[in-house]
């Protein structure tokens, strides 16, 4: 995990902090720092809703259970992205929300509506921009992870690898999408990846 505080165009990060109280024109940070603010926004998440898959008689936890063709336990029910929960050929069974894996099962999923019986193996990728930050992720890290980055975060150069043991994971980058790009392929195929 990056610890480091990141501060650009008046937007600060506090990072594995949490609110702990929120007042009038202020919020107060669980280390006690006071973040002055008019509005306050909240990201608290979403749980997969799987009632009607329940109620069908599909298997659920966290999420619709699919296999590698993302069929569902009934044959010929299939599920993808968001709701989809999946067994990742590196990762083990996960559940992602994000824009490239669902296009990319839905992909996989009609595929296979039609019979082509493909294995779903793509790395997880999302992106995320921040005003002029982009960082592009590929793979699936935990917090466990060992985070090396390559390059210069501050030049908005760089990327961050995450292993475990040897392991690769994950890659993030910022400024680098081919090197990202070059790691998508890396994970898929189970080689070993270098920055350039
Ligand atoms: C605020 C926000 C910001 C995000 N930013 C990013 C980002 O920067 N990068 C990124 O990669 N991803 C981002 N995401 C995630 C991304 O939007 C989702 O991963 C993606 O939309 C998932 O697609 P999906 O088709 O699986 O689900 P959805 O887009 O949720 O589509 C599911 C559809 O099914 C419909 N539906 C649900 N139940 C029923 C029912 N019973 N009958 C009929 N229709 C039903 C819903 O109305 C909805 O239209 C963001 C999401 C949010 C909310």
């Amino acid at each position: 995990m990056i610890r480091e505080t990141h501060e650009a165009h008046g937007v600060k990060f506090y990072l594995e902090r949490t609110p702990a109280l929120i007042q009038d024109r202020q919020v107060q940070l669980d280390d006690g720092t006071i973040v002055d603010c008019d509005l306050v926004v909240i990201g608290i998440g979403v749980r997969p809703n799987t009632a009607l898959a329940e109620k069908a008689g599909v298997a659920t936890d966290n999420g619709v259970l699919v296999n590698e063709f993302l069929e569902t336990n009934m044959p010929g029910i299939f599920a993808a992205g968001d709701i989809a929960s999946w067994p990742d050929p590196r990762a083990g069974r996960i559940r992602v929300e994000h824009w490239v894996v669902a296009e990319r099962q839905g992909q996989t999923a009609a595929r296979n509506i039609l019979g082509a019986r493909e294995r779903f193996t793509v790395p997880p990728f999302f992106w995320s921009n921040h005003f002029d930050v982009g960082i592009r992720y590929v793979g699936h890290g935990s917090g466990d992870d060992r985070a090396t980055v390559s390059g210069d975060l501050k030049a908005k150069d760089a990327s961050v690898i995450f292993r475990a043991g040897d392991k690769l994971t994950a890659v993030a980058s910022i400024g680098r999408d081919l090197e990202n790009l070059k790691a998508e392929v890396a994970l898929e195929r189970g080689e070993e990846f270098r920055v350039s």
